[in-house]
Protein backbone atom coordinates (compact mmCIF):
# COMPACT_ATOMS: atom_id res chain seq x y z
CA UNK A 1 0.00 0.00 0.00
CA UNK A 2 1.17 3.42 -1.16
CA UNK A 3 2.00 6.10 1.95
CA UNK A 4 -0.53 8.18 0.51
CA UNK A 5 -3.37 5.58 0.52
CA UNK A 6 -2.20 4.76 4.27
CA UNK A 7 -3.02 7.86 5.88
CA UNK A 8 -6.43 9.05 6.75
CA UNK A 9 -7.31 11.53 4.25
CA UNK A 10 -7.68 15.08 6.03
CA UNK A 11 -9.78 17.15 3.26
CA UNK A 12 -13.31 17.49 3.80
CA UNK A 13 -14.32 15.81 0.79
CA UNK A 14 -11.94 12.85 1.92
CA UNK A 15 -13.99 12.55 4.91
CA UNK A 16 -17.46 12.64 3.39
CA UNK A 17 -16.84 9.95 0.34
CA UNK A 18 -16.80 6.87 2.39
CA UNK A 19 -20.04 8.04 3.64
CA UNK A 20 -21.85 7.58 0.02
CA UNK A 21 -19.65 5.33 -1.15
CA UNK A 22 -18.53 3.03 2.08
CA UNK A 23 -15.55 1.14 0.07
CA UNK A 24 -13.92 3.57 -1.01
CA UNK A 25 -11.50 3.78 1.87
CA UNK A 26 -11.07 2.47 5.32
CA UNK A 27 -11.15 5.64 8.04
CA UNK A 28 -9.69 3.84 10.57
CA UNK A 29 -6.05 3.04 8.03
CA UNK A 30 -3.15 4.96 9.29
CA UNK A 31 -4.66 5.98 12.63
CA UNK A 32 -3.33 4.45 16.09
CA UNK A 33 -5.81 2.02 17.72
CA UNK A 34 -7.48 4.78 20.12
CA UNK A 35 -8.26 7.44 17.42
CA UNK A 36 -10.22 4.38 15.23
CA UNK A 37 -12.24 3.93 18.23
CA UNK A 38 -12.59 7.36 19.01
CA UNK A 39 -16.94 7.94 17.77
CA UNK A 40 -17.07 9.59 14.61
CA UNK A 41 -18.63 12.55 14.67
CA UNK A 42 -19.24 12.45 10.80
CA UNK A 43 -21.04 8.85 11.35
CA UNK A 44 -23.16 10.07 14.06
CA UNK A 45 -24.48 12.74 12.63
CA UNK A 46 -27.68 10.70 10.71
CA UNK A 47 -27.81 8.37 13.41
CA UNK A 48 -28.45 11.54 16.02
CA UNK A 49 -30.16 13.21 13.31
CA UNK A 50 -32.63 9.94 13.33
CA UNK A 51 -33.56 9.77 17.26
CA UNK A 52 -33.86 13.89 17.28
CA UNK A 53 -36.67 13.52 14.79
CA UNK A 54 -38.35 11.12 16.95
CA UNK A 55 -38.98 14.12 19.50
CA UNK A 56 -40.93 15.72 16.50
CA UNK A 57 -43.52 13.70 17.31
CA UNK A 58 -44.50 16.49 19.70
CA UNK A 59 -45.40 18.60 16.93
CA UNK A 60 -46.81 16.07 14.44
CA UNK A 61 -49.37 14.31 17.15
CA UNK A 62 -50.86 10.83 16.94
CA UNK A 63 -52.72 8.69 14.16
CA UNK A 64 -53.39 5.21 13.60
CA UNK A 65 -52.06 5.43 10.29
CA UNK A 66 -48.66 6.87 12.12
CA UNK A 67 -48.89 3.93 14.35
CA UNK A 68 -49.70 1.19 12.24
CA UNK A 69 -47.06 2.41 9.90
CA UNK A 70 -44.50 2.42 12.35
CA UNK A 71 -45.45 -1.22 13.75
CA UNK A 72 -45.64 -2.71 10.35
CA UNK A 73 -41.89 -1.59 9.48
CA UNK A 74 -40.92 -1.95 12.50
CA UNK A 75 -41.91 -6.15 12.14
CA UNK A 76 -40.93 -6.44 8.02
CA UNK A 77 -37.55 -4.63 9.56
CA UNK A 78 -36.44 -6.91 12.38
CA UNK A 79 -37.53 -9.74 10.39
CA UNK A 80 -35.46 -8.47 7.56
CA UNK A 81 -32.76 -8.16 10.23
CA UNK A 82 -33.49 -11.44 12.18
CA UNK A 83 -34.09 -14.23 9.53
CA UNK A 84 -32.37 -12.29 6.65
CA UNK A 85 -29.06 -10.32 7.51
CA UNK A 86 -28.56 -12.76 10.46
CA UNK A 87 -29.96 -16.17 9.96
CA UNK A 88 -29.29 -16.27 5.71
CA UNK A 89 -26.27 -13.47 5.21
CA UNK A 90 -24.30 -14.18 8.20
CA UNK A 91 -25.14 -18.06 8.83
CA UNK A 92 -26.34 -19.50 5.82
CA UNK A 93 -29.25 -21.59 7.68
CA UNK A 94 -31.29 -22.01 5.07
CA UNK A 95 -31.35 -21.50 1.20
CA UNK A 96 -32.73 -19.49 -1.48
CA UNK A 97 -32.65 -18.42 -5.40
CA UNK A 98 -30.91 -15.13 -6.69
CA UNK A 99 -33.70 -13.39 -6.56
CA UNK A 100 -35.21 -13.60 -3.42
CA UNK A 101 -31.99 -13.40 -1.77
CA UNK A 102 -31.42 -9.97 -3.04
CA UNK A 103 -34.71 -8.83 -1.86
CA UNK A 104 -33.86 -10.08 1.72
CA UNK A 105 -30.92 -8.07 1.37
CA UNK A 106 -32.77 -4.85 0.64
CA UNK A 107 -35.53 -5.74 3.02
CA UNK A 108 -32.46 -5.95 5.65
CA UNK A 109 -30.39 -3.37 4.13
CA UNK A 110 -33.54 -0.73 4.82
CA UNK A 111 -33.50 -1.05 8.29
CA UNK A 112 -30.63 1.53 8.33
CA UNK A 113 -27.87 -0.70 9.62
CA UNK A 114 -25.55 -1.13 7.02
CA UNK A 115 -25.15 -3.30 3.94
CA UNK A 116 -25.53 -7.33 4.45
CA UNK A 117 -21.88 -7.95 3.67
CA UNK A 118 -21.29 -4.92 6.62
CA UNK A 119 -23.49 -6.70 8.71
CA UNK A 120 -22.46 -10.50 7.77
CA UNK A 121 -19.01 -9.80 8.18
CA UNK A 122 -19.34 -8.33 11.85
CA UNK A 123 -21.21 -10.89 12.73
CA UNK A 124 -19.74 -14.00 11.95
CA UNK A 125 -16.33 -12.29 13.70
CA UNK A 126 -18.46 -11.96 16.68
CA UNK A 127 -19.00 -15.77 16.58
CA UNK A 128 -15.46 -16.59 15.87
CA UNK A 129 -14.29 -14.72 18.39
CA UNK A 130 -17.15 -13.88 21.24
CA UNK A 131 -16.25 -12.29 24.44
CA UNK A 132 -12.17 -12.20 23.29
CA UNK A 133 -10.49 -8.50 23.60
CA UNK A 134 -11.24 -8.61 19.65
CA UNK A 135 -14.94 -8.95 19.62
CA UNK A 136 -15.80 -5.24 18.89
CA UNK A 137 -19.07 -5.78 21.17
CA UNK A 138 -18.44 -7.68 23.85
CA UNK A 139 -20.02 -6.10 27.30
CA UNK A 140 -17.62 -7.60 29.12
CA UNK A 141 -14.32 -6.21 27.23
CA UNK A 142 -15.71 -2.92 26.48
CA UNK A 143 -18.60 -1.82 28.37
CA UNK A 144 -22.20 -1.80 28.22
CA UNK A 145 -22.72 1.32 25.73
CA UNK A 146 -20.00 0.10 23.85
CA UNK A 147 -21.41 -3.16 22.60
CA UNK A 148 -24.75 -1.98 22.36
CA UNK A 149 -23.61 1.12 20.00
CA UNK A 150 -20.79 2.83 20.58
CA UNK A 151 -18.29 0.02 18.91
CA UNK A 152 -20.58 0.92 14.93
CA UNK A 153 -19.82 4.70 15.34
CA UNK A 154 -16.20 4.53 15.24
CA UNK A 155 -14.08 4.14 12.52
CA UNK A 156 -12.48 1.18 13.71
CA UNK A 157 -15.37 -0.94 12.70
CA UNK A 158 -16.79 1.01 9.74
CA UNK A 159 -14.84 -1.21 7.35
CA UNK A 160 -16.59 -4.14 5.42
CA UNK A 161 -14.41 -6.91 5.65
CA UNK A 162 -14.87 -8.20 2.54
CA UNK A 163 -12.92 -11.21 3.52
CA UNK A 164 -14.71 -12.82 5.72
CA UNK A 165 -17.60 -12.71 3.59
CA UNK A 166 -16.27 -14.36 0.54
CA UNK A 167 -19.34 -16.30 -0.57
CA UNK A 168 -21.30 -13.14 -0.36
CA UNK A 169 -18.89 -11.19 -2.50
CA UNK A 170 -19.91 -13.18 -5.27
CA UNK A 171 -22.58 -11.85 -6.19
CA UNK A 172 -22.13 -7.77 -7.55
CA UNK A 173 -25.75 -6.89 -6.70
CA UNK A 174 -25.14 -7.92 -2.85
CA UNK A 175 -21.73 -5.72 -3.39
CA UNK A 176 -23.48 -2.51 -5.05
CA UNK A 177 -26.07 -2.77 -2.37
CA UNK A 178 -23.47 -2.84 0.55
CA UNK A 179 -21.27 0.07 -1.11
CA UNK A 180 -24.44 2.55 -1.29
CA UNK A 181 -25.79 1.30 1.79
CA UNK A 182 -27.85 4.43 2.46
CA UNK A 183 -29.80 4.28 -0.82
CA UNK A 184 -32.52 1.68 0.48
CA UNK A 185 -32.92 3.98 4.04
CA UNK A 186 -33.15 6.86 1.86
CA UNK A 187 -35.79 5.17 -0.41
CA UNK A 188 -38.00 4.23 2.70
CA UNK A 189 -37.60 7.91 3.97
CA UNK A 190 -39.10 8.93 0.45
CA UNK A 191 -41.57 6.40 0.47
CA UNK A 192 -42.67 7.14 4.09
CA UNK A 193 -43.31 11.20 3.19
CA UNK A 194 -45.02 9.92 0.05
CA UNK A 195 -47.31 7.78 2.16
CA UNK A 196 -48.57 10.61 4.53
CA UNK A 197 -49.34 12.69 1.54
CA UNK A 198 -51.29 9.53 -0.51
CA UNK A 199 -53.51 9.00 2.91
CA UNK A 200 -56.64 10.45 2.60
CA UNK A 201 -57.64 12.76 4.72
CA UNK A 202 -60.32 11.30 6.94
CA UNK A 203 -57.44 8.95 8.38
CA UNK A 204 -55.71 12.21 10.08
CA UNK A 205 -52.33 12.35 8.74
CA UNK A 206 -49.95 14.09 6.97
CA UNK A 207 -46.35 13.46 4.79
CA UNK A 208 -44.42 14.67 8.43
CA UNK A 209 -46.04 12.77 10.72
CA UNK A 210 -45.91 9.35 8.45
CA UNK A 211 -42.04 10.39 8.06
CA UNK A 212 -41.83 10.70 11.65
CA UNK A 213 -43.84 7.56 13.19
CA UNK A 214 -42.60 5.33 9.80
CA UNK A 215 -38.73 5.99 9.26
CA UNK A 216 -38.30 7.44 12.64
CA UNK A 217 -39.64 5.99 15.20
CA UNK A 218 -39.95 2.58 14.02
CA UNK A 219 -35.93 2.86 12.58
CA UNK A 220 -34.55 3.67 16.35
CA UNK A 221 -36.99 1.24 17.74
CA UNK A 222 -36.09 -1.66 15.84
CA UNK A 223 -32.42 -0.43 16.01
CA UNK A 224 -32.32 -0.55 19.52
CA UNK A 225 -33.83 -3.88 19.56
CA UNK A 226 -31.23 -5.06 17.32
CA UNK A 227 -28.59 -3.67 19.61
CA UNK A 228 -30.12 -5.32 22.52
CA UNK A 229 -28.55 -8.58 21.51
CA UNK A 230 -25.38 -7.36 21.60
CA UNK A 231 -25.32 -5.76 24.94
CA UNK A 232 -28.43 -7.35 26.95
CA UNK A 233 -28.43 -10.41 25.68
CA UNK A 234 -25.08 -10.99 26.86
CA UNK A 235 -25.95 -9.99 30.52
CA UNK A 236 -29.31 -10.42 31.13
CA UNK A 237 -31.14 -14.27 31.07
CA UNK A 238 -30.19 -17.71 31.44
CA UNK A 239 -28.01 -20.05 30.41
CA UNK A 240 -28.85 -23.95 28.95
CA UNK A 241 -25.43 -24.25 27.13
CA UNK A 242 -21.55 -24.10 28.58
CA UNK A 243 -20.72 -22.00 25.94
CA UNK A 244 -17.39 -19.79 25.76
CA UNK A 245 -19.15 -16.76 25.91
CA UNK A 246 -21.72 -14.85 28.14
CA UNK A 247 -24.79 -15.66 25.78
CA UNK A 248 -27.98 -15.63 27.45
CA UNK A 249 -32.02 -17.07 26.60
CA UNK A 250 -34.33 -14.31 27.25
CA UNK A 251 -37.70 -14.34 26.59
CA UNK A 252 -38.18 -10.63 26.69
CA UNK A 253 -35.71 -10.15 24.17
CA UNK A 254 -37.10 -13.07 21.99
CA UNK A 255 -40.68 -10.81 22.31
CA UNK A 256 -38.94 -7.98 21.46
CA UNK A 257 -36.51 -9.12 18.16
CA UNK A 258 -38.69 -11.86 17.33
CA UNK A 259 -36.57 -14.72 18.07
CA UNK A 260 -33.08 -13.16 18.80
CA UNK A 261 -33.41 -13.36 22.44
CA UNK A 262 -32.73 -17.17 22.19
CA UNK A 263 -29.53 -16.39 22.20
CA UNK A 264 -27.13 -18.70 24.48
CA UNK A 265 -28.93 -21.39 22.28
CA UNK A 266 -27.86 -19.58 19.11
CA UNK A 267 -24.32 -19.16 20.77
CA UNK A 268 -23.93 -22.91 21.08
CA UNK A 269 -25.51 -23.53 17.63
CA UNK A 270 -25.50 -20.85 15.38
CA UNK A 271 -26.07 -22.97 12.11
CA UNK A 272 -30.08 -23.95 13.02
CA UNK A 273 -32.56 -21.45 11.31
CA UNK A 274 -34.32 -21.16 14.30
CA UNK A 275 -33.35 -19.97 17.58
CA UNK A 276 -35.77 -20.98 19.59
CA UNK A 277 -35.56 -24.53 19.92
CA UNK A 278 -38.13 -25.40 22.30
CA UNK A 279 -41.85 -25.14 21.17
CA UNK A 280 -42.61 -22.57 24.19
CA UNK A 281 -39.31 -20.27 23.10
CA UNK A 282 -41.18 -18.08 21.17
CA UNK A 283 -39.23 -17.24 17.78
CA UNK A 284 -41.72 -15.65 14.94
CA UNK A 285 -38.93 -15.11 12.42
CA UNK A 286 -38.46 -19.16 12.63
CA UNK A 287 -42.54 -18.90 11.69
CA UNK A 288 -41.30 -16.38 8.79
CA UNK A 289 -38.98 -18.53 7.36
CA UNK A 290 -41.22 -21.49 7.86
CA UNK A 291 -43.96 -20.01 5.78
CA UNK A 292 -41.63 -18.89 3.27
CA UNK A 293 -40.59 -22.54 2.77
CA UNK A 294 -43.95 -23.64 2.37
CA UNK A 295 -44.02 -20.82 -0.32
CA UNK A 296 -41.40 -22.36 -2.19
CA UNK A 297 -39.57 -18.84 -1.23
CA UNK A 298 -36.88 -20.23 0.32
CA UNK A 299 -35.46 -24.07 1.04
CA UNK A 300 -33.86 -26.33 3.43
CA UNK A 301 -33.96 -24.66 6.35
CA UNK A 302 -31.53 -26.49 8.46
CA UNK A 303 -32.75 -27.71 11.62
CA UNK A 304 -31.66 -28.54 15.02
CA UNK A 305 -30.13 -31.65 15.99
CA UNK A 306 -31.60 -34.03 18.72
CA UNK A 307 -28.50 -34.23 20.00
CA UNK A 308 -28.08 -30.68 20.84
CA UNK A 309 -31.51 -30.23 22.14
CA UNK A 310 -30.69 -32.90 24.80
CA UNK A 311 -27.26 -31.22 25.82
CA UNK A 312 -29.55 -28.46 27.30
CA UNK A 313 -29.33 -27.58 31.06
CA UNK A 314 -30.65 -24.95 33.03
CA UNK A 315 -27.77 -22.82 34.74
CA UNK A 316 -25.16 -23.84 32.66
CA UNK A 317 -21.90 -22.36 33.26
CA UNK A 318 -19.59 -19.87 31.58
CA UNK A 319 -15.99 -20.91 30.33
CA UNK A 320 -14.95 -18.01 28.96
CA UNK A 321 -11.84 -17.66 27.06
CA UNK A 322 -8.82 -16.56 28.50
CA UNK A 323 -7.58 -13.49 26.62
CA UNK A 324 -5.62 -10.64 27.53
CA UNK A 325 -7.04 -7.23 29.66
CA UNK A 326 -9.00 -4.97 27.33
CA UNK A 327 -7.44 -1.85 26.08
CA UNK A 328 -8.83 1.55 26.84
CA UNK A 329 -11.06 2.75 24.42
ZN1 LIG B 1 -25.28 -15.25 14.98
ZN1 LIG C 1 -23.63 -12.85 20.79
Amino acid sequence: MSESSARPTTSLLGKIAPIFDTHAADPAVGLSAEEANRIDVMRILPFIGIHLGCLAVIWVGFSWFGLALALGLYVVRMVGITAFYHRYFSHRAFKSGRVVQFAMAVVGNSAVQRGPLWWAAHHRHHHRHSDEVVDAHSPIQHGFFWSHCGWFLCRANFKTHLDRVKDLQKFPELVLLDRFDWAVPVLLLISCLAAGWLAPASWGTSPLQALIWGFCISTVATAHCTFFINSLAHVWGHRDYATTDTSRNNFILAILTMGEGWHNNHHHYQSSARQGFRWWQVDVSYYVLWTMARLGLVSDLRPVPEAVLNEARRGAPMRLPVSEPAPAL
